[in-house]
């Protein structure tokens, strides 16, 4: 811009010193014109008096160069000319100056010399015979003066332009440096010229909707941001190409990014190729679904295309992560119970039927049917304590069973409970005993019962013959705690963390020789968990086990 404002600047300078110096040239050459003429007139007076005094003599004596001088009869003959021969020269009482001096005394012309060859200024006096005295200058000579003015006219031209190059190059530079401070942050402060006012304006307007209309982006990315990033689930926004436009903090956390992971392929976050092929599909405009395993959690995964508005083509892909390990875990239980409980109902069937056969043919003696009814009794109790068992820990699973708060006494329903399977304990034999006190915990009253119920059946199941079973209760800070000590078989190490599982036996056979289902400690931790009890297990194998649990003194808050 400063060079540009040189230039024009330099231009305006060189046209104007050019028009100044013709104007000033042809100023000089009216002026000299008309001081010639006037020259001319004051010569020729002063001619035409000292030729009235000394007549040819004057004239003759004449010694000059540019002027040329004419004397002519009243009639019209040359008498004299300084440049020519009178003789040779034609009647003169034509020419304007020459008439107009002898009408009215003096006469002036301007015109072109055939004579001289060259344009010529005449003036003209009449004298007191009648004949006129006549002096005429080549116009050249006032050209000539002006034209010698020319050089040092140049001169002074270049000089000027040399001092108004500089001057200008530096008022271009000062004109453009207050522009280079504009403080345009500040529009309205910046008063140097105040041509620009409106501009400024203008710009501080726009300045002021630029920042109200960033103010609004910002807020809705933030927004956008906080709600993105509360989500359990991870969002990924992809461009068309697999670029990643956007990523919530879920999703950075879970494919180990940051944020400068914006701006590139997904791929670079996750190469699996199951995932790349989703992602391709996703591009083609097709819904994606896979399951992806990430540190032994599962993440279904949706991959959606964003198709441009009327039409067809991808915009972009939104993937969506969210954990499904829970979900598919007891889809994965609920397939495995299934899939025991037919096994464990398939034992008990066959053999109720294959002697249910028997008997039905008439194969079996008469002193052996009792045997075979006994056995078919068996089975059959064996079938229904196991679908009780099942269909208590189903009715737990849904939350169906009356989950109501009460105040339970647990030594008086340990008691109980003891009272009614001591029948069975004096079969094996095995004592019970029961002590201790504690104040009555919060419970519900199914689910307590049935902790209790389990583990002394389980004391009375793997016990050793003579053994002992002993129930205490003690009062600890924030729990009453029960243990149900035996002195069984005990449980190996290897297998304590696992008895809990449903159907989980160590070992299958003896269990279901006893009855047992599979189901009675799983009962227990599930129930337990109901009521925010912590399970214990302490047992060495050969030696009894210790089953402890302990409750809590208030109601937890749901
Ligand atoms: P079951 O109906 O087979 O008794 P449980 O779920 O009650 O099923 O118990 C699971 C397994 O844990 C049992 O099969 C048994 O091997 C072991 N177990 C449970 N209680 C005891 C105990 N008091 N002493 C030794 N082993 C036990």
């Amino acid at each position: 811009m400063t060079k540009r404002i040189f230039k024009y600047m330099e231009l305006i300078i060189v046209l104007t010193l050019i028009s100044g110096f013709v104007a000033v040239l042809l100023l000089l050459y009216s002026n000299f014109k008309s001081v010639q003429q006037n020259q001319l007139k004051a010569e020729t007076n002063f001619a035409a008096k000292a030729v009235e005094s000394q007549g040819m003599d004057y004239l003759s004596s004449l010694n000059i160069k540019n002027t040329r001088v004419t004397w002519i009869a009243s009639d019209g003959k040359v008498l004299f000319d300084s440049k020519a021969d009178p003789s040779s020269m034609g009647n003169h009482a034509s020419r304007p100056e020459v008439k107009e001096a002898m009408e009215s005394g003096d006469g002036e012309s301007t015109r072109f010399s055939n004579t001289l060859t060259t344009e010529m200024i005449y003036s003209a006096k009449r004298l007191s015979d009648g004949s006129v005295l006549r002096i005429a200058e080549s116009r050249n000579s006032v050209l000539m003066i002006a034209l010698g003015m020319l050089q040092p006219m140049i001169w002074i031209f270049l000089i000027l332009l040399l001092v108004t190059w500089f001057i200008s190059g530096r008022m271009a530079k000062q004109i453009i440096s207050p522009l280079n401070k504009f403080d345009l942050d500040h529009p309205l402060e910046n008063e140097e010229y105040p041509e620009l006012a409106p501009f400024l304006h203008r710009i501080h307007v726009q300045q002021q909707e630029i920042g109200m209309q960033k103010e609004s982006l910002e807020r809705a990315e933030k927004d956008f941001v906080t709600v993105t990033g509360r989500m359990k689930e991870c969002l990924i926004l992809l461009s068309w190409d697999g670029k990643i436009l956007t990523i919530n903090q879920q999703a950075m956390n879970l494919l180990h990014a940051d944020d400068s992971c914006v701006g590139r392929d997904v791929l670079f976050l996750e190469r699996r190729s199951e995932f790349e092929r989703a992602l391709n599909k996703a591009a083609e405009g097709e819904h994606s679904e896979l399951i992806m395993d990430f540190s032994g959690r599962k993440y279904q995964t949706d991959i959606s295309p964003v198709p441009f508005d009327n039409s067809d083509k991808t915009a972009g892909m939104v993937i969506l992560m969210f954990d499904v390990t829970d979900r598919e875990n007891a889809e994965l239980m609920r397939r495995e119970f299934t899939s025991n409980v037919s096994h464990e109902l398939k034992t008990p069937l066959h053999t109720i039927s294959g002697c249910a056969e028997l008997l039905e043919k008439g194969n079996v003696r008469m002193e052996d049917t009792q045997k075979f009814v006994h056995v078919i009794y068996g089975q059959v109790q064996r079938m229904i304590s196991l679908v009780e068992d099942i269909l208590y820990i189903s009715h737990l699973d849904e939350g169906s069973i009356d989950m109501s708060w009460d105040n339970i006494d647990l030594k008086q329903m340990a008691e109980r409970i003891a009272d009614q399977l001591r029948p069975e304990a004096e079969k094996r034999p095995v004592t019970i005993s029961v002590s201790g006190s504690a104040p009555a915990v919060p419970g519900i009253y199914r689910l307590n019962e049935s902790i209790i119920h389990n583990l002394i059946e389980n004391a009375i199941k793997y016990n050793k013959d003579n053994g002992e079973i002993h129930v205490e209760l003690k009062e600890e800070k924030d729990t009453v705690t029960l243990s149900v000590r035996d002195t069984g078989i005990g449980i190996p190490e290897e297998d304590q963390s696992r008895i809990f599982e449903r159907f989980y036996r160590v070992d299958k056979s003896h269990s279901r020789e006893i009855g047992g289902t599979g189901l009675g400690l799983s009962i227990v931790k599930h129930a337990a968990e109901l009521l925010h009890a912590e399970l214990k297990l302490e047992s060495r194998l050969g030696e009894g086990s210790t089953f402890t649990v302990a409750f809590r003194k208030s109601q937890p808050l749901s």
